[in-house]
């Protein structure tokens, strides 16, 4: 990526985390954030092996997707990435579709290089990060940074241990020694374990299995529903969240014959209808 450009998109990045809500250093919850600013967001435990989050126009509006099967700091990073596609590379209609690859940084595609990129810098911005690190880690010019750091830092700035070791690593704050030894120690002692001794955010190391949809996506999940794009169970279990049986909707429904597995693409075609 060039440098004018990784210009252009911390601009844009620290032009959008101006209007979220920061703790002293981090953002503190930007699915709030989102969903104040008009983004229409769906939250759904598709599974651990399917497809991490979606980010689609749709008339003026932003849909964004998450899986809530990942980790929480994963579907943080899935969202901060899915808002770089809407703010970098959906001024026209269109759709992005990302899973484990795209969203890792093991993609070549440049929207995807530069939509992580974003993230990166929505989420740990280089002056926020030494800021964090001048001020509330002890010792850190001496002796380097510990694993119990790397969580502090996870934890301000709701980030994944190894996102926050990439970062400080792009960031020239560690070097690949440095990043290996802590990536050691961290296997060694579990992430778990490193946040609950420092007091950290637990909750960020789990999947939140989180189920956020907005009312009119009841029909869309119905729409898939009789495309067998989703199951039953997937059906009651929407419907449960706005507290629907099958019978409440049972004129909507067509005639059932098997069960397929989720489909992405017939959700964005639903959306595209
Ligand atoms: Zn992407």
């Amino acid at each position: 990526m060039q440098t004018d450009r990784k210009r252009a998109i911390r601009i844009q990045a620290d032009s959008f985390r101006e209007k979220c809500k920061i703790s002293k250093y981090g953002i503190i919850d930007l699915f709030k954030d989102c969903a104040r600013l008009g983004y229409k967001l769906l939250r759904y435990p598709l599974g651990e092996n399917a497809d991490l989050g979606f980010a689609v126009k749709k008339d003026n509006d932003f849909v964004i997707f998450t899986n809530s099967s990942s980790r929480l700091s994963r579907e943080i990073f899935t969202l901060a990435h899915e808002i770089g596609h809407s703010v970098l590379h959906l001024e026209e209609a269109g759709s992005f579709i990302d899973d484990h690859i795209t969203i890792t940084g093991r993609s070549s595609d440049e929207k995807e290089q530069e939509a992580n990129y974003f993230a990166a810098c929505l989420l740990m911005p280089s002056d926020a990060v030494h800021r964090f690190i001048d001020l509330e880690i002890q010792h850190s010019h001496e002796k380097g940074l510990s694993a119990m750091d790397i969580v502090r830092i996870m934890s301000e700035f709701n980030i994944s241990f190894d996102m926050a070791l990439h970062r400080l690593e792009n960031l020239s704050i560690i070097d690949s020694h440095q990043k290996l030894r802590l990536d050691n120690e961290k296997t060694e002692r579990k992430v778990g374990n490193l946040l609950q001794s420092v007091g950290g955010n637990a909750r960020l190391n789990i999947s939140g299995h989180e189920i956020e949809i907005p009312y009119e996506y009841i029909d869309y999940t119905i729409y898939n529903y009789n495309h067998n794009a989703v199951p039953k169970e997937t059906l009651e279990r929407v419907l449960a969240y706005y507290r629907l049986s099958i019978e409440d909707v049972s004129d909507k429904l067509v005639d059932h014959k098997s069960d397929d597995e989720d489909d992405l693409d017939d959700l964005i075609g639903g959306l595209n209808d």
